[in-house]
């Protein structure tokens, strides 16, 4: 058996399979799979790899150190990183042919000595703040920088490849924002280009507007969340409705498995107190491993679900640092060591990460990310237990 009584089975299958569903929604963009964070918690490199296989020719990543790791770990595609602060390593991204976002003028200066110092041209993404009001250049300061960045192409420092910037409300499809952010977008393309500019792509689109509107679709598409078969607009439908299928389960053994009275208080405070003689079961996972405290079940309300040999149960109380319990019912027949799924991909009507989120008020992008690093991550392909991970899936199926 594994020493820890719980797992995130990933299924490499599933992401290849969504990456190619991207592709196909986005025909005419090149695709760049989205996946900082760990992978958005699933782990970066089987991911980036099943990602490439399912023909995204692009990775992308916020952090610089994670580009790095996507190299180190023997990848190939282009990769683009966009976020550093002074005094980053880009000298090592510009010699591991890292791509670089751009979006101020200390930025390019530091892009552009990097360059010197490897004797390496680097390629740059000028990042346009087109109204999130997050990272990039405003549009007032963006002429200097362009004229800036195309001196230095001219001197074979840097080469200007992208010009790109986000959406603030691309979770609300049809918000008149979004077109007018593109369109802030399209007049920064064509003064690049009147400065000078040979631009290989331009980009806005995340996996809400992959999912939702061709027309933000540009030269390229940067989809993080539905790689993972997660939608970013739940309020149109589950993944299906596009296609996509979840790719990380997160499932438990129970630990303790036992019998209360009625009238018992269960987990810390006792926010939950049983209706009847029952029994309960310990699942060895808390917020330590990411359960959000917030998905606790009290003031009479269920907490997360959780999937227990096909029925539909709830966390019972506080969720504690390492476990929460469950109410099994007076009739369960479940004993210690029964698996007990958290989330998954839903099939069977089994809970899902946006179930999850949800019952915690928040997104499912916050559930799968903040997964805690003492959960193993064990990698399928379609069933199949990946090489490897072949032992550890095996004994727990
Ligand atoms: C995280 C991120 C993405 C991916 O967003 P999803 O909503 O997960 O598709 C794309 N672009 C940028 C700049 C990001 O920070």
């Amino acid at each position: 058996m594994s020493t820890f009584p719980a797992r995130a089975v990933v299924d490499l299958s599933a992401v290849r399979a969504n990456a190619r569903t991207l592709g196909d929604l986005a025909p005419t963009a090149q695709l760049m799979a989205v996946v900082k964070a760990d992978a958005y918690g699933h782990g970066l490199l089987p991911v980036a790899r099943a990602a490439v296989e399912g023909g995204a020719a692009w990775l992308g990543v916020a952090q610089v150190g994670e580009a790095l790791a996507l190299r180190a770990g023997g990848i190939t595609a282009r990769v683009l990183a966009w976020l550093y602060a002074p005094g980053a390593p880009l000298a090592e991204a510009v010699a591991a042919d890292v791509d670089l976002s751009v979006a101020a003028p200390w930025a390019l200066d530091e892009v552009a000595a990097a360059a010197r110092a490897t004797g390496r041209t680097a390629r740059i993404h000028v990042k346009v703040d087109t109204g999130l009001g997050r990272n990039g250049i405003p549009p007032a300061d963006l002429p200097a920088l362009l004229d800036a960045a195309l001196r230095l192409e001219a001197e074979g420092a840097v080469r200007l490849v992208g010009l790109w910037s986000h959406l603030a409300f691309a979770d609300e499809p049809g918000h008149p924002s979004l077109h007018a952010q593109a369109d802030a977008l399209h007049a920064a393309v064509a003064d690049a280009e009147a400065r000078g500019a040979r631009l290989e792509v331009r980009h806005i689109a995340a996996s809400a507007s992959t999912l939702t509107d061709p027309a933000l679709h540009l030269d390229l598409v940067r989809p993080g969340i539905a790689l993972y078969g997660l939608t970013p607009v739940p309020q149109l439908g589950g993944p299906e409705r596009f296609g996509l299928v979840p790719a990380m389960t997160v499932e438990a053994e129970l630990a303790t498995v036992k019998r209360l009275p009625a009238g018992h208080g269960v987990s810390y405070g006792h926010h939950y107190v049983t209706a009847q003689d029952t029994t309960v079961g310990v699942v060895p996972l808390g917020y330590a491993d990411g359960v959000p405290r917030h998905a606790s079940g009290v003031d009479g309300l269920p907490g997360a679900p959780l999937g227990v040999a096909g029925r539909r149960l709830a966390i019972a109380g506080r969720v504690c640092m390492d476990q929460v319990v469950v109410d099994l019912g007076p009739d369960a027949t479940e004993v210690a060591g029964d698996r007990v799924v958290l989330f998954g991909t839903g099939a069977d009507g089994g809970p899902t990460a946006q179930d999850w989120a949800d019952a915690a008020g928040t997104i499912s992008y916050e559930i799968v990310t903040r997964l805690g690093a003492r959960v193993p991550r064990v990698y399928v392909d379609g069933g199949r237990a990946v090489s490897g991970a072949a032992r550890v899936a095996e004994e727990v199926r």
